[in-house]
């Protein structure tokens, strides 16, 4: 079940309320515009994982929409108050995911609502990590510099408008795929709807792990960010796009990666097998177990 904790003055630690009933009103902005922002974070036994990398996000986003949202220490309160309701309705969950929201408010309240919500990990996650994942290549429309050009269209931020994310991922699904590659239309990769694309070379005992560079006006992952870090201390060379869809063809393995469903191999793009690696899946892995 769903655990739900207002953001509230007048409560410190957060208002917990019941998520079985009606707790919006129908003309709050995020529910009427999709003008909010939001964060997904996972917790494992009880523990927020990089809370913090989650929390200084989310202030970028509320600040690229111009947001007043409460500070990070009165959502670190909140995310505390809904982990320990969880653990007391569902005792034997392990891991739950972590939903920080922040809308404009109520239409003419000129106050932002901001709610936790804390849930079960959905069970897709775990087979699409065994299983891999096919992949296609859909535009995105945008060219790969227009992030610089038109900070209105909130490129970097993680607002609430995921429609065309979602639409995309069904378009996918709908051709028997599994999950989407976006590109830019000059032609760049640029990430995945809910992800942010790696990939490796490991040639002449050498590792590199290369992302597209977040120039393009794509989302900072904060998975991709933790995981660099930590293959960087185990001596991986990495490396910051652009990147074009047949460096992905041609590397050694590409992955999927975000904070819930964690690191999740590709195995096919725009229908096309491509190498991957279960080695360089399992060394991977065990550092995302570790550090993301
Ligand atoms: N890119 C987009 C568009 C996303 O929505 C997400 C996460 O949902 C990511 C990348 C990965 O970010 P993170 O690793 O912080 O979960």
């Amino acid at each position: 079940m769903t655990v739900l904790v207002f953001l509230d003055p007048a409560h410190a630690d957060g208002r917990v309320a019941d998520a079985s009933q009606p707790q919006l009103m129908i003309s709050d902005l995020g529910a009427t515009r999709g003008d909010g922002i939001f964060e997904s974070l996972l917790a494992v036994g009880g523990a927020p994982r990089k809370e913090q990398a989650h929390l200084v996000r989310l202030a970028a986003s509320a600040e690229a929409l111009g947001l007043a949202v409460p500070e990070a220490e009165v959502w670190s309160r909140a995310i505390r108050t809904g982990l320990r309701e969880f653990a007391a309705v569902e005792p034997d969950r392990e891991k739950a995911v972590v939903k920080l929201i922040a809308t404009r408010g109520v239409e003419g309240a000129e106050r932002p609502t901001a709610w936790v919500q804390v849930a079960p990990v959905p069970e897709s996650g775990r087979r699409q990590r065994e299983e891999g994942l096919k992949v296609l290549f859909l535009e995105r429309g945008y060219d790969s510099t227009v992030a610089q050009r038109a900070p209105w269209l909130l490129m970097g931020a993680k607002t609430l408008s995921y429609a065309v994310n979602m639409a995309a991922i069904r378009h996918a699904k709908a051709e028997g795929a599994d999950d989407v590659i976006f590109t830019s239309s000059d032609g760049k990769v640029l990430e995945g709807p809910t992800s942010t694309v790696l990939l490796a070379h490991d040639r002449d005992g050498v590792k590199t792990l290369l992302t597209p560079q977040l120039e393009s006006g794509i989302l900072a992952g904060t998975s991709q960010g933790a995981l660099f870090a930590a293959a960087k201390e185990q001596g991986w060379e990495l490396g910051y796009g652009p990147l074009e869809p047949h460096h992905l063809l041609e590397a050694d393995a590409v992955w999927l990666i975000s904070s819930i469903r964690l690191l999740a191999p590709v195995v096919s793009l725009d229908g096309q097998e491509i190498r991957s690696s279960a080695a360089l899946t399992a060394e991977l892995t065990e550092l995302v177990d570790r550090f993301v």
